[in-house]
């Protein structure tokens, strides 16, 4: 897998935003709106177009079009739907699929409660939407599903990464058809599988299911 850290001061100034326990709800949707927008240049980058010409008020240009099959956009319920929006922002004409995995609290493994994801993803580019990578289960578990359906490339997109997960992503797919983009790596994982310094429960924040405590 290949690593992307976005290096960019917006980046790095939202995301110190979100991670500040004070954030409310509302606030924190907008941040990470705002920052998988930011991400998605970098994912995007790679996209295959084809030229063609374009009539202007003047003449004709020789302008580009991505080719097709459009892209994939899977959502890792239920964290990685607060990141669809900015997602699809920048790629309005992509398909969605969705991936529902559940991580057990004791354990940390990963499991599949849900699946909408074509049965055929041959030659797409598919970009993974979830907010957080800790162990690592969850992303190699949907980027194996989606390149057994016949993904060419498969882009995870995520705020913040912990090296555990790096090292278990790499380790799957050592290979350059998987491609992590993320705002920032974090120092490690606590005992409970938490992303520290991270910013708590993403789903929990984006979704306001749950207080979040501020340090005693
Ligand atoms: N999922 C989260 O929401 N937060 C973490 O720190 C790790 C996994």
């Amino acid at each position: 897998m290949k690593v992307n850290q976005v290096e960019h001061p917006v980046v790095a100034a939202k995301l110190t935003a979100l991670r500040d326990a004070r954030t409310d709800t509302p606030t924190f949707r907008r941040l990470v709106d705002d920052l998988v927008t930011l991400l998605a240049y970098e994912a995007t980058r790679g996209l295959r177009v084809e030229p063609f010409d374009v009539a202007t008020p003047l003449t004709t240009a020789r302008g580009v079009r991505l080719t097709s099959p459009p892209p994939l956009v899977v959502p890792v319920l239920r964290a990685g739907v607060g990141m669809l929006d900015g997602l699809i922002r920048l790629l309005p004409d992509a398909e969605v699929g969705f991936a529902g995995l559940v991580r057990d609290e004791t354990t940390a493994q990963a499991s599949w409660y849900a699946e909408r994801l074509p049965d055929d993803a041959a030659g797409r580019s598919v970009f993974v939407l979830d907010p957080m990578l800790a162990t690592g289960g969850t992303l190699v578990a949907v980027v194996q599903a989606l390149l057994d359906r016949g993904a060419e490339q498969v882009t995870g997109v995520c705020l913040l990464a912990a090296p555990e997960g790096i090292a278990r992503v790499t380790a799957a797919f050592p290979d350059d058809r998987v491609l992590l983009v993320v705002a920032a790596i974090d120092e490690r994982l606590d005992d409970r599988s938490y992303i520290v310094p991270g910013l708590g429960d993403a789903g929990d924040r984006l979704f306001g299911s749950a207080a979040t405590r501020l340090p005693d």
